[in-house]
C-alpha cells in the first residue's frame, strides 16, 4: 500500500481546476464577470478553435497596478472581500479569488492591465507559474489572454466537446452577460468573424427591450410586455419581460438574481404554474426575468459556479409569483384569474344555504350524485333542481346517473370493471364511481396521453418523407441558437428537417417532415433552438429522443385544455380509450393522469372507520 502524503500545490490547484473551469465557456465567464466586476463599458472576446486554442477578453475597466496584476494569480487572492461580513454582502459577481489562479493553472496566460493609460504592467503565467513580469505600454483596461486551455492536463482536454460547440456554448454565457448588462458593449469574435455585437443602451425597461432585440431579433423584442413597474421598490425590484403566446415556441428562459444569471428551480416552477393557472394551458412563453434585491437578502454561495441562490425571505419568492401573474393576466387581457389567486375564498362557502346539522350535509354526500355537478356535462334529467337547496331537497335533486360502463381497467391485464361516470368537475376533471372508490382524472393530461401514443406509434413507422416548402420558413434566432441548430443539422436532416443558413442569424427551413403541419415543424425547430440539453452524437438515440419531445409536444398542444366542458359521449370515449393506454396513469412529461379515493380512505376520513 502506497504511503499517505501530501499533494503539492500545482497538483491541488490542477484538481480545483475542474471545480470552475471545465472548458472555454467557464473561462470566457470568469474573465467576463471580471471586466463587469472592474465597471467596464466596452467587454470583448476573440476565440481561435472554439476558446480550445486562444481565448482573449478586453476591457475598458479599472486595470490594475503593477502589484495587483501578481497577486491576482494567486489563489485565494481577490480585490472584492476582505471578511467574513463582506461575505453577506457581495456585489460583485466574482468575490473568491481562485478563477485567475485557477486559469492560469491549466492554461498558458498572458495579462496586460493598466490602471493608469500608458502605466501598464505584463504577466505571463504558465501552469500555475510565473514566467514573465515586466512594465509594458496598455490602454487603461486589462486584456487576458488564455492560451491552450488544459495543455498541461491532457484527461481534461479529451472531455472537450468540437470547437462549434464549445464556441456555442462560449457565446451563450456572453449573450446571457449581454442581456442582464443593456448599458455595455458586448463584442464576441470567432478567428475574425463577428457573432455578437451589442451597443449600448438605457439600463432600464426600453433599453432590456432593445437588447434582446439585439440579441434575438425585432419578432421577439416585440412580443414581450415588462412587468409592470409597481413591483419596482425602494428596497428591492422585480422587473422584466414576460412573452405572449407565440414565444412559446423555441421559449426564451432567462432568470437573473442582482443580473448574475441563474438556474433556479423554485422560481421556474412558479413560473411555470402561474402560467397554467392564468391561461389554462400548457404552452409556457417567454420570460427574462430580473430579480434585484440587497446583497444581504440572497446567499449566492451555494455553488461553485455560482448559478444557484438562496433566498433569505421567502415571501420575496411569492411576490415574484404575484409579479408574474399579473403579467399573464394583462398579457391575456384580464384580471389574475379567481380561481388560483393566492387569496382565495374560503372552502366553507360550498356549504352556504345547506342549512341544518352537520348530520344533514353528512346525509346529503349519501345521495347519489352531487348536485354541484355541471349541468351541462350530464343528461338533462340529471339537472340539479335549481331553488331551494336545503338538506331536504339534496336528496330529491340528484340526478339519474348514466349506466354504467364497462370498461377494462388497463389494456395489459384485460380484467374488466364497472364504472359510472358521475360528470365533470369544473370543466377539468372527470369523475367517475368505481368498484372501489372514487376516481377523479385530469382530461388533458388524459387526453394528452392517448394523442401522444398515437403519435408515437405514427412517427415510428415513419420513414422521415419529407416535403419540401415552396416559400422556405425563415427562423430569426440569436447567434449562439443558430449555431445550435447548424450542429444538429445531420440530425434534422435524418428526420425530415432541411435547413439552409441564411444572412446574420437568420435560418431558413426549407423542407420538413410530411407527418407535420408548417405550424408544427416551425415550433419543433424553433424549441430546439433554444433548448439547452446536451446534443448527442448518436443519431439513431438522438432521432428517438426528438421523436418523443416531438410527440410529446405536439400531444400537449392538441390535447383538450383544462376548463372545458365535454359531453358525456366526449367523457365516455375518452375514458374507454384512456383505460386501453399503454400507459394510462401518467402523461409524457410524467404527471399523474388518475387519482383515486378508495372507499377505505373515504370512509376514514369521514370518521366511520
Ligand atoms: P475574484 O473575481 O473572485 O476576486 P479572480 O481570480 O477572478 O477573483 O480575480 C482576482 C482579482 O484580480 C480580482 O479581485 C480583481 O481585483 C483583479 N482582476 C481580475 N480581472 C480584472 C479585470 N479585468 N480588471 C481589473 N481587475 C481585475
Ligand atoms: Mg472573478
Amino acid at each position: 500500500m502506497p504511503r499517505i502524503h501530501l499533494l503539492d500545490d500545482r497538483l491541488i490547484s490542477q484538481i480545483a481546476a475542474g471545480e470552475v473551469v471545465e472548458r472555454p465557456a467557464s473561462v470566457v465567464k470568469e474573465l467576463v464577470e471580471n471586466s463587469i466586476d472592474a465597471g467596464a463599458g466596452s467587454v470583448r472576446v476573440e476565440l481561435e478553435v472554439g476558446g480550445k486554442r486562444r481565448i482573449i477578453v478586453t476591457d475598458d475597466g479599472s486595470g490594475m497596478d503593477a502589484d495587483d496584476a501578481l497577486l491576482a494569480f494567486d489563489r485565494h487572492a481577490t480585490s472584492k472581500i476582505a471578511s467574513f461580513e463582506d461575505l453577506e454582502q457581495v456585489g460583485t459577481l466574482g468575490f473568491r479569488g481562485e478563477a485567475l489562479a485557477t486559469i492560469a493553472a491549466v492554461a498558458r496566460v498572458e495579462l496586460k492591465t493598466a490602471a493608469t493609460a500608458g502605466d501598464g504592467h505584463l504577466v505571463r503565467v504558465e501552469g500555475g507559474r510565473v514566467r514573465r513580469s515586466e512594465p509594458v505600454a496598455h490602454p487603461r483596461g486589462t486584456r487576458i489572454e488564455v492560451a491552450s486551455l488544459f495543455y498541461n492536463v491532457p484527461a481534461r482536454r479529451k472531455f472537450l466537446k468540437r470547437p462549434q460547440t464549445e464556441l456555442r456554448r462560449a457565446l451563450e454565457v456572453v449573450q446571457g452577460y449581454a442581456l442582464a448588462h443593456p448599458e455595455l458593449r458586448f463584442q464576441v469574435l470567432h478567428e475574425g468573424r463577428t457573432l455578437l455585437e451589442t451597443t449600448p443602451s438605457p439600463d432600464d425597461g426600453e433599453g432590456l427591450r432593445e437588447r434582446i432585440r439585439q440579441v434575438f431579433g425585432g419578432a421577439l423584442s416585440a412580443r414581450l410586455t415588462e412587468i409592470p413597474l409597481e413591483f419596482v421598490s425602494e428596497e428591492d425590484a422585480i422587473s422584466g419581460f414576460v412573452g405572449n403566446r407565440d414565444t412559446s415556441r423555441g421559449r426564451r428562459t432567462f432568470l437573473y438574481v442582482n443580473r448574475r444569471l441563474v438556474r433556479d428551480r423554485i422560481l421556474l416552477a412558479r413560473f411555470y404554474r402561474s402560467v397554467r393557472d392564468e391561461w389554462k394551458g400548457e404552452e409556457y412563453p417567454s420570460l427574462f426575468l430580473f430579480l434585484d434585491l440587497p446583497a444581504s437578502e440572497i446567499d449566492v454561495n451555494v455553488h461553485p459556479q455560482k448559478s444557484e441562490v438562496r433566498f433569505r425571505d421567502l415571501a420575496f419568492i411569492d411576490r415574484v409569483e404575484e409579479a408574474l401573474r399579473t403579467t399573464l393576466a394583462l398579457i391575456r387581457g384580464e384580471e389574475p384569474a379567481p380561481l388560483s389567486s393566492p387569496s382565495r375564498e374560503p372552502v366553507a362557502a360550498v356549504w352556504e344555504g345547506l342549512g341544518g346539522e352537520v348530520a344533514d350535509s353528512a346525509r346529503a354526500f349519501e345521495a347519489p350524485g352531487d348536485p354541484g355537478v355541471d349541468a351541462g356535462a350530464v343528461p338533462a334529467a340529471a339537472a340539479p333542481v335549481d331553488g331551494d337547496r336545503t338538506a331536504g331537497t339534496i336528496a330529491q335533486a340528484a340526478f339519474a346517473p348514466p349506466e354504467p360502463m364497462q370498461v377494462p381497467l388497463s389494456g395489459r391485464s384485460g380484467k374488466v370493471r364497472s364504472f359510472r361516470l358521475l360528470g365533470q368537475y369544473k370543466g377539468s376533471l372527470i369523475l367517475l364511481e368505481g368498484p372501489d372508490g372514487l376516481y377523479l382524472i385530469d382530461q388533458h393530461v388524459a387526453h394528452e396521453r392517448l394523442l401522444y401514443e398515437r403519435m408515437r406509434r405514427a412517427l415510428e413507422g415513419e420513414r422521415a418523407s419529407a416535403q419540401s416548402l415552396i416559400e422556405p420558413l425563415l427562423l430569426e434566432l440569436s447567434a449562439a441558437e443558430a449555431m445550435r441548430l447548424r450542429e444538429m443539422t445531420p440530425l434534422l436532416e435524418e428526420c425530415g428537417f432541411s435547413l439552409s443558413p441564411m444572412s446574420g442569424n437568420t435560418v431558413a427551413l426549407t423542407a420538413i417532415p410530411t407527418i407535420l403541419s408548417i405550424d408544427q415543424a416551425e415550433g419543433m425547430v424553433q424549441t430546439l433552438a433554444a433548448s439547452e440539453g446536451e446534443i448527442e452524437s448518436d443519431v439513431a438515440e438522438s432521432r428517438r429522443k426528438l421523436l418523443d419531445a416531438l410527440a410529446a409536444s405536439m400531444a400537449c398542444r392538441a390535447a383538450v385544455k383544462i376548463h372545458h366542458p365535454m359531453s358525456v359521449v366526449e367523457m365516455q370515449r375518452l375514458i374507454s380509450e384512456l383505460f386501453q393506454a399503454e400507459q394510462p396513469y401518467a402523461c409524457p412529461h410524467g404527471r399523474p393522469v388518475v387519482l383515486q379515493m378508495g372507499d377505505v380512505e373515504l370512509e376514514r376520513r369521514f370518521g366511520r372507520r
